[in-house]
């Protein structure tokens, strides 16, 4: 266990500790008690109480109203926060999707059963006793994603769960038990009742799961594939040359580009990318198609960072399929030598030209600028002031 680790389960064991000092039910739930069990380090770790939100609210000093409406109070103490949710069942579900309202309970068990599936729905008391109500343990050992209770019940309730079990597999390269796997190709289509934000959440997470293909396959084989956003290219053998980016512009960008005609665009509106990751996955498609249709000119090398045209070197033959040796060392030499990595060094300002030319700004600084750029990118001159200004007026001259 890292310190940060060992503080955030201790900090949760005297949260647990005042919680039932006042006379609640507190414990510890969900993934970072299946991560405790397996051994694996907690992404974050939840406890779940039978003291409502105001209750939590009032015994400790610092908290933060982060989920109200879901009984999810932050509460943090020794500058660690952790959520604390007050145990719950959920309301009506309406359209397939998560219930707008929820009921809260003083039960574990009625919290429990709501949980999606049964590695997920353990509960640990603060001095690391495991309640297991479901057989979550088995599962776990047994590497095994089952629902709690019938599967056609629980995904026809909330259809985000189908995707979260194909993230589980990809995550953990656990499998899908059988009944709950079959329930999932008979209710695939009813995908597309779920927020395109609850959907990308969870494809970001299979990203970067160490068992991607894994992940995409089982995406194809249940039927999900075929009912997510768009028409993408998920059913294609090149996922499995992928390998494991644990990259989520890396992987956006390949969807796009094992499509025939791939429109990062298109993609980011199906999905709600954010304009950032829309623009990553813009230079990376487009570095990748160049590379896929011969080598990087000076302009690309300058125009694309390190990053991208490494990461484009590797898509591309992934993409090519012809064996050629990647070419990074190469790549990241050529980047380097150029004589200049943006317009920001250039050795004149605009002020300078100004001033040689004798004229206030407008749209012909710009032009010279960049003339100036590509020539000292081209190697026709070099970026020295005194050098540039030689060269700039003897070009005018020609011009005249
Ligand atoms: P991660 O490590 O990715 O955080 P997690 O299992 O903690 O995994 P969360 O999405 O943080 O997943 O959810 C916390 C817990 O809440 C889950 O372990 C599960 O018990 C329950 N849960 C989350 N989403 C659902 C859902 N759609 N239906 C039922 N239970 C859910
Ligand atoms: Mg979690």
């Amino acid at each position: 266990m890292s310190t940060t680790e060992t503080k955030q389960w201790q900090v949760g064991k005297e949260i647990i500790k005042t919680l039932k000092q006042k006379g609640y039910e507190a414990v510890f739930v969900g993934g970072a008690v299946r991560d405790f069990v397996r051994n694996k380090v907690a992404n974050d770790i939840d406890i779940a109480t039978s003291a409502l939100p105001e209750e939590v609210k009032a015994i400790f000093k610092r908290t933060a109203d982060v989920g109200l409406a879901h009984g999810t109070v932050l509460v943090i103490e020794d500058f660690v926060p952790i959520e604390v949710t007050t145990f719950r069942t959920d309301g009506e579900y309406e359209d397939h999707r998560r219930p707008t309202d929820v009921k809260f309970v003083r039960s574990l068990e009625e919290d429990l059963k709501r949980r999606d599936f049964t590695i997920n729905a353990l509960a640990m008391t603060e001095d690391f006793h495991i309640i297991d109500l479901f057989d979550g343990q088995r599962d776990l050992e047994n590497g095994c994603i089952r629902t709690v209770g019938n599967p056609l019940n629980r995904f026809n309730e909330d259809a985000l769960r189908m995707l979260r079990a194909i993230r589980f597999t990809a995550q953990l390269g656990f499998s899908i038990e059988s009944t709950s796997f079959e329930a999932i190709k008979s209710r695939a289509h009813e995908i597309s009742f779920v927020s395109v934000e609850r959907i990308s959440a969870e494809l970001e997470k299979i990203w970067m799961s160490a068992n991607l293909f894994q992940g995409i396959k089982s995406l194809v084989k249940s039927n999900l594939a075929s009912h997510l956003p768009g028409d993408h290219a998920f059913a294609n053998d090149k996922w499995k040359t992928l390998g494991n980016p644990q990259n989520s512009s890396v992987c956006w960008a390949y969807l796009c580009l094992l499509n025939k005609q791939p429109v990062v665009a298109q993609l980011a509106k199906q999905y709600k990318l954010s304009n950032d990751l829309k623009n990553q996955i813009t230079q990376l498609v487009k570095a990748t198609q160049i590379r896929c249709n011969g080598f990087f000119t000076i302009e690309d090398l300058y125009q694309f960072s390190e990053d991208v045209l490494v990461q484009a070197e590797i898509l591309a033959s992934k993409l090519k399929d012809d064996n050629e040796p990647l070419q990074i060392d190469k790549l990241v030499h050529l980047k380097k030598s150029l004589p200049i990595q943006s317009i920001r060094e250039l050795a004149v300002t605009g002020q300078d030209i100004m001033e040689w030319f004798d004229k206030p700004g407008g749209p012909w600084l710009k032009e010279t600028l960049t003339q100036i750029e590509r020539a000292v990118l081209h190697q026709k001159v070099t970026n020295d002031a005194t050098y540039i200004k030689e060269w700039l007026l003897n070009e005018s001259n020609h011009k005249e």
